[in-house]
């Protein structure tokens, strides 16, 4: 039998948000690699193997991974969302480039899934309706100043901005921080969406306006998209209002 490794993305959190193809691939897998609580989404099967590990392995969870494909297992290693934003299909490409040469000869595939800004997004209307761009506020891999530059660049370009990993107990100031530096440039008024859990039972989404954007309202689960200065928010009666960014950018810088 000769190895096999995908790399999966299963979703937000909604079983519904699984596509077949991550199914199927999970189905056939003989072991599945991941961080607990996206392993804990999952069914189990007979006859499967889990390897359940701690979110920060990431590059020692790819190359147990490979090595295991290598073996002749079908192996899938799971991300939450999207397997190629922020997650595991990087880890594992970083780990073939440098690894032994035979996993390069791997049969090896990437297997996309729903990534947690168009979740947030489509709860709140079509805030990406334009030209977006997704950061992560991790500084646990770049440096802050890396970061801090992204956001000034991306504000000033006029970019709506998705946040991954806005905050945790080890990264408690940064989201604040991003805020501080959105503020400079972006008028009080602009929108911004928490997205907590989406598609989970603790799902919260809450809309804001960039002045009074509260860093407490997001979690290590939350998803934060901030608005272009040509973000609109059309309020409903009675209704949560609808958050979009016109398709046309005159608007928009
Ligand atoms: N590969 C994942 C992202 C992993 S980074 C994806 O494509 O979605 C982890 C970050 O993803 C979290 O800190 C949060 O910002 C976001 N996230 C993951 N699941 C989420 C959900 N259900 N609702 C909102 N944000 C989520």
């Amino acid at each position: 039998m000769s190895g096999k490794l995908h790399v999966i993305g299963i979703g937000p959190g909604h079983p519904d948000q699984i596509t077949p193809e991550a199914r199927e691939a999970i189905a056939v897998a003989t072991d599945l690699f991941g961080y607990g609580p996206y392993l804990d989404r999952l069914p189990p099967a007979a006859g499967q193997q889990r390897h359940a590990s701690d979110n920060r392995e990431e590059l020692a969870r790819a190359r147990a991974a490979l090595d295991l494909a290598a073996s002749g297992k079908r192996v899938a290693v799971i991300s939450g969302g999207d397997a190629g934003v922020f997650a595991m299909a990087a880890a594992v490409c970083e780990a073939v480039e440098h690894g032994p040469a035979a996993w390069r000869a791997l049969d090896i595939a990437v297997v996309p899934g729903l990534t947690a800004m168009l979740a947030v997004a489509a709860r709140a209307g079509a805030p990406l309706g334009h030209d977006f761009c997704a950061l992560s506020l991790s500084d646990n891999l770049k440096p802050w100043p890396v970061i801090a530059g992204r956001l000034r660049a991306a504000a000033a370009a006029g970019f709506v901005i998705a946040l991954y990993n806005p905050i945790s107990r080890a990264r408690p100031w940064q989201l604040g921080e991003a805020f501080a530096i959105l503020r400079e440039q972006l008028p009080p008024a602009t929108p911004v969406i928490f997205g907590r859990a989406v598609g989970r039972a603790a799902e919260r989404v809450t809309i804001t306006a960039l002045a009074g954007a509260d860093p407490a309202l997001a979690d290590m689960a939350t998803c934060v998209i901030v608005g272009s200065p040509g973000t609109r928010v059309v309020e409903r009666p009675g209704l949560p209002p609808l958050v979009y960014s016109p398709r046309s950018s005159g608007a928009d810088r």
